[in-house]
């Protein structure tokens, strides 16, 4: 069995349409994936629609931007309502944050780089969450660099002096309204270090303590030593690992089914859907 649960479409900074993919995912073998695109459920309909079409698995997931003082992290819900109140106000205020933070890097950025929001919006076009990736998406059109990556190492990165932070919930709060809203959290890329701050062991074993179910160990931001601390953590606290890709189309090398999660862990946590 080949389980990826966590990828990226249009509706938030990832380059296919969740029609492309759902399609992609079936061409890379997989037997089930999950869309997990930031702060929105919008891409849920017509990915599980294409995915039962293709005999694939679906999962239904977002990735929820929450923080922990100022470290920001990135919160996975598995099988969460669609319809919970809670939780789709909490995503709702992220994503006007989203916005009004995009809007001021662009004011920022375009000081020294000649890109207007016009720009940004070409690219955001139907997006239901705009991101940083939206961004260097009119940077590179314009020419000033040749790929996202290449525009977060020198503009957007965490450290920037265009960076803005945005609104995001209090993390223990985030697992809070996954777990009411009947889903499963998983910790994403708890130790990518290279993205920015990352939290130390006491604020897992808090989350656990509140409801964490999993810790997203293969992720190819984790280098062995990362592994190896998640997966400690993971039985000290009674967490379960995932694999995952953090497929965003082609706006990252990622590609689907790079890592994978097992069907024991993936069995562990559809138990706990609510
Ligand atoms: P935001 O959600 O607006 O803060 O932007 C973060 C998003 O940017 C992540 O979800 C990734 O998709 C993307 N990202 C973060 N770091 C990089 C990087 N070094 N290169 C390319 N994309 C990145
Ligand atoms: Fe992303
Ligand atoms: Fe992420
Ligand atoms: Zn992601």
């Amino acid at each position: 069995m080949r389980i990826d649960l966590h990828t990226h479409s249009t509706v938030s900074d990832g380059t296919g349409s969740p029609e492309q993919v759902m399609h992609e995912a079936y061409e890379a073998g997989l037997d089930i994936v999950a869309l997990t695109d930031h702060d929105s459920m919008d891409g849920w309909g017509e990915a599980s629609e294409v995915a039962s079409g293709l005999g694939l698995g679906f999962v239904p997931g977002i990735e929820v931007s929450a923080k922990d003082r100022w470290v920001s992290i990135h919160m996975l819900a598995l099988w969460p309502r669609p319809y919970d109140d809670d939780l789709t106000a909490m995503l709702a205020a992220t994503r006007t944050a989203r916005l009004g933070r995009a809007r001021q890097m662009v004011e920022l950025i375009a000081v020294d780089f000649a890109i207007t929001w016009d720009d940004v919006m070409e690219f955001s076009g139907d997006a239901a969450t705009v991101g940083r990736p939206h961004i260097a998406d009119a940077l590179v059109a314009r020419g000033f660099f040749a790929s996202r990556d290449e525009v977060f190492v020198d503009v957007l990165h965490n450290g920037s002096q265009y960076y803005v932070p945005h609104y995001a919930p209090d993390v223990r709060d985030a697992v809070r309204a996954i777990r009411t809203a009947g889903g499963v959290p998983v910790f994403a890329h708890p130790a990518a270090h290279a993205r920015g701050r990352i939290v130390p062991d006491q604020v897992i074993a808090d989350l656990a303590a509140v409801g964490l179910a999993g810790l997203e160990t293969d992720h190819r931001d984790h280098d062995d030593v990362a592994r190896a601390r998640l997966c400690d953590l993971a039985g000290k606290y009674g967490l379960v690992t995932t694999g995952s890709s953090d497929y965003h189309g082609t706006g990252k090398p990622n590609l689907l089914g790079e890592n994978l999660t097992s069907v024991e862990a993936y069995e562990a946590l559809r138990a706990q859907r609510g």
